[in-house]
């Protein structure tokens, strides 16, 4: 078995209070693409005991049954509700951050899944913990960042966890998963495929390191911003600052316009794919992923000519054409219609298919 059963003793309080489960809820203040959509059942979780009571409760045990009927939800960026959602939506509200463990060189610092990450971030390097500097400004929860692997600046997710609890919907019991466990790829991981909609997130438990030099300054777009202001040997918060700074100038910001960040993945292709293309397109560029060549997705898309396309309300964005926008009412079929629009232009242009980062719920 590749985990093991925990005993679970995080962000638990001895009482655990009576849940209560709405019905018919709206969900577009849910979601970062605002749009229009319900949900049967909505709960919120604020501790993870809760679970065991949610389970118990009749017309939940029958959703249970049938797995494609339950939704964790996080903030809702990184997914799109196609369509009214049947079943139930655990919103993941546990908080929490403590430390576990710590040396002279590095510190264990466990946080609640319903931690919003870029708080999380911002504590950290605010107590001069090394590691998650890079990641500043992303969206989202601490409990989404191990589904896919969040990634940014040259850092991923899983380069500092060292583990995740959760809970598993059919065995209902809790599981403690190793980084090993946890089946890190390029946004992925086991709660993408093997785990999906049968595992609930409810920490994570993060290595840092204690001392305040930034570490991961590879990256052309942070390394050249950092250039530009003069600042040759950076902190963490001076990478946290600068991160969340270019973050801003880069991607619209969901409270003014719909989206989810990168709607699609870089592909992979292979060396052949690779030469064939190098011909036809000597200004693109690649870099090397396991034994294929990533590029990336924007630039097919733009080239494929997409790039502030709209359509109603759903479209491009006009300075990045991996983000799809919600101009204000396009229903997540318009976006989903756009985007499979985009996915078979650039297949016929390229020979490439996009595979998508964001979910589709359901
Ligand atoms: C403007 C913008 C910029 C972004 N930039 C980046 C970026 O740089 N890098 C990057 O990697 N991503 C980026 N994203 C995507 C997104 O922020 C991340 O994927 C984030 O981790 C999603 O968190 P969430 O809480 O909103 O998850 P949600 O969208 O609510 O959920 C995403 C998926 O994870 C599952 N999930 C959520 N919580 C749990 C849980 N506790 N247990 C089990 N499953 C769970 C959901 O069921 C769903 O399938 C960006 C998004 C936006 C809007």
């Amino acid at each position: 078995m590749f985990f093991f059963e925990a005993t679970i003793t995080v962000l638990i309080l001895i009482i655990v209070p009576v849940i209560t489960i709405e019905k018919n809820i709206n969900l577009k203040a849910f979601n970062t693409f605002g749009v229009d959509a319900s949900a049967r059942y909505l709960c919120r979780l604020r501790q993870p005991l809760e679970l065991l009571e949610l389970f118990e409760t009749e017309e939940i045990r029958e959703l249970a049954g049938n797995r494609v009927n339950i939704l964790v939800l996080g903030e809702g960026s990184n997914l799109l509700f196609t369509e009214d959602y049947p079943g139930l939506i655990i919103k993941n509200e546990i908080r929490g951050i403590r430390v576990l463990e710590e040396d002279e060189k590095s510190i264990l610092v466990e946080a609640g899944a319903g931690e919003r990450w870029n708080d999380l971030v911002g504590y950290t390097v605010g107590r001069g913990w090394g590691g998650m500097e890079n990641l500043g400004g992303i969206p989202g929860t601490v409990g989404a960042a191990p589904v896919q692997n969040i990634g940014a600046y040259g850092v991923e997710v899983s380069s500092l966890i060292e583990r995740v609890t959760a809970w598993h919907i059919d065995s209902k019991k809790w599981l403690t998963l190793s980084n090993a466990d946890c089946r890190f790829g390029y946004r992925d991981s086991i709660f993408k495929n093997e785990l999906k909609n049968k595992a609930i997130i409810v920490s994570a438990v993060f290595r840092l390191t204690k001392g305040t030099v930034a570490m991961s300054l590879s990256y052309a777009a942070l390394t050249a911003e950092l250039k530009r202001r003069n600042v040759s040997h950076p902190d963490i918060r001076e990478v946290f600052e600068v991160v969340q700074d270019v973050r801003r100038t880069r991607l619209p910001d969901p409270a003014t316009m719909g989206n989810a960040g990168s709607f699609f993945k870089n592909p992979v292709i292979d060396s052949g794919h690779k030469s064939r293309l190098e011909k036809e397109y000597p200004d693109l560029s690649f870099n090397p992923h396991g034994t294929g060549y990533k590029i990336a997705a924007g630039w097919l898309i733009e080239k494929a000519g997409w790039k502030g396309y709209r359509s109603g309300d759903a479209g491009c964005y006009e300075n990045q054409a991996l983000i799809l926008v919600n101009y204000g009412s396009a229903t997540g079929k318009d976006i989903l219609e756009l985007s499979e629009r985009i996915q078979a232009s650039v297949l016929e242009k390229f020979g490439i298919s996009l595979e998508r980062e964001v979910n589709l719920i359901p």
